[in-house]
Parts: structure tokens; sequence; C-alpha cells
């Protein structure tokens, strides 16, 4: 991945990449319980309905995108605007402000369609890096 960052000031062993891997997770760990999560999830739920596949009573939510119903597992709570970076001191608030969201900046979808839409966010970010990308290979960087 890239150069070497120079070490984390307060924990030389760490680079300040590790560091800043290592905030980022503790900070999703936490944003996990954060209720605004747990209330988007509850807007999205259609009530008790049997799983196709155990066959059991549970809960199920509708995906923001298809529209279809799924049991919470096959379920991802997903931000409406990714929180973004967190590399540096500088991209602390932006991130917070971003991961932290109101529950109307979050929404429920299924596996497939959360994984649909990361993989388009990663292709913008990618092809947003590459300053020589005029937009001329956007045809491949988008087809599926
Ligand atoms: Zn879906």
């Amino acid at each position: 991945m890239g150069r070497k960052t120079p070490p984390y000031k307060n924990y030389p062993q760490w680079t300040t990449a590790r560091f800043f891997t290592f905030l980022r997770s503790a900070l999703r760990q936490a944003w996990s319980r954060y209720p605004p999560k747990y209330e988007a999830q509850k807007a999205a739920s259609v009530g008790k309905m049997r799983n196709k596949k155990t066959g059991r009573q549970a809960e199920h939510f509708e995906c923001a995108d298809c529209h279809n119903v799924f049991p919470q597992k096959e379920t991802h709570v997903d931000h409406i605007v990714d929180a973004g970076t967190l590399r540096c001191y500088e991209d602390i608030q932006g991130f917070i402000e971003r991961l932290f969201c109101s529950k109307y900046d979050l929404q429920v979808l299924c596996h497939d369609c959360h994984k649909t839409k990361t993989d388009s966010e990663r292709k913008k970010k990618i092809a947003s890096l590459k300053p020589e990308n005029d937009g001329a290979n956007q045809g491949d960087l988008f087809s599926v």
C-alpha cells in the first residue's frame, strides 16, 4: 500500500497510517452502538415474517434500494454519504460528523445493494485519484 507513513509520534512502533486505521476502527465500533443506527433499522422494519432460510419467524427489513425484504443478518445500515477517509488529524472532524450523522442520513441496504454501492464508490475514488484520467476511461471503470 503506497509509501510508508512516518512513525506515530506517541507510539513510534506504529506508523501514522496504522494509528489512524486503529482510530477509524474504534470509531466505527462506537458507531455500531449509535442510537440513530437502530432508529434507521427500526424505520426499515416490515415486522416479523418467516425467514426463508431458517424457517423461523424473524424481523425483516426493507432494502432502500431494491425494496426486497431481508432478515437482519442479510442487511447493512449504510451511510448515504460515506464517512470518508481518516488519515490525519485534519480528517477527524469531518469524519466524525459524517459517521455520527442523523438517522435520515442512514439507510438499510441488503448485502448485494451495499456491495454494489461500495464498489462504485471505490471506483469513483480510484478515478478521482488519477489526475491523468480525463473521463475517457470511465466507460470501463463503471461497466459491470
Ligand atoms: Zn437490496
